[in-house]
């Protein structure tokens, strides 16, 4: 069983970090996997999955009302894709956690809706471009602290965390110390780094939530295939 493996892995990584293994969350991610694979790790008991869109995160462990499902209430449920002006009101009703606040529109949306409409925001990681990459979201290193100032003292949002995902070409070990450092001198306790092909080095670096696809539910189907 692929999920044994994953959790006797990251307990591995944990013990060879001297980390508690309580302090790591593992999130399976869900994204674009058929059904019954998913049904079959959250009868094994699992809490927490992540999805990177909000609509077929909605099709998936919604109900009619927009909110979970019974059956799913339970479960937290992670947003770890980017977060389009038009869902805010959808993913504040879906999700637990928000792993992707990238820009600082983003985050003025996040207070409207708390303030004009008494919504309760989750937990937030704000997703930093490590590599500075054009075409990835988030919020590069040297202005980091320009929004979080903005995002914790102006807005009064409750930022828990940093998030990353590495340039492809570069190694991961990077960008996880990167992050590691620039949460430390934030004062930041949560790091969201760490994939398939890289979460045991993440959780030696200090990773305290890892998002793992592939690995657990086997290799994403193509779109329409
Ligand atoms: C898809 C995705 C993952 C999981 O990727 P795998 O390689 O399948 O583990 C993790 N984080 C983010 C942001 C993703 O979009």
């Amino acid at each position: 069983m692929r999920f044994a493996d994953i959790e006797d892995r990251i307990q591995k990584a944990a013990d060879r970090a001297g980390r508690d293994r309580k302090d790591i969350t593992l999130i399976a991610v869900s994204k674009k996997q058929p059904q019954p694979r998913v049904d079959a790790v959250v009868r094994l008991g699992h809490m927490d999955f992540g999805e990177n869109q909000v609509q077929p995160a909605v099709a998936r462990w919604g109900g009619g009302d927009g909110k979970r499902t019974p059956e799913t209430a339970n479960n937290c449920l992670h947003l770890i894709g980017p977060l389009q002006r038009n869902k805010v009101r959808t993913a504040l009703t879906l999700f637990d956690v928000v792993h992707t606040l990238d820009r600082l529109s983003l985050a003025q949306r996040l207070a409207h809706f708390r303030d004009e409409e008494g919504f309760e925001i989750p937990p937030l990681f704000v997703q930093v471009n490590t590599g500075e990459e054009p075409q990835k979201a988030g919020v590069i290193p040297a202005e980091l602290p320009d929004f979080l100032e903005a995002a914790r003292e102006k807005l009064g949002l409750r930022v828990v965390g940093l998030m990353a995902i590495p340039p492809v070409h570069e190694p991961a070990a990077l960008h996880f110390g990167l992050l590691r450092s620039l949460a430390e001198t934030h004062g930041l306790g949560q790091l969201s780094m760490g994939m398939s092909a890289d979460f045991e080095t993440a959780i030696e670096l200090g990773a305290t939530h890892v998002r793992v696809g592939s690995e657990i539910f086997g290799a994403r189907p193509e779109a329409g295939g």
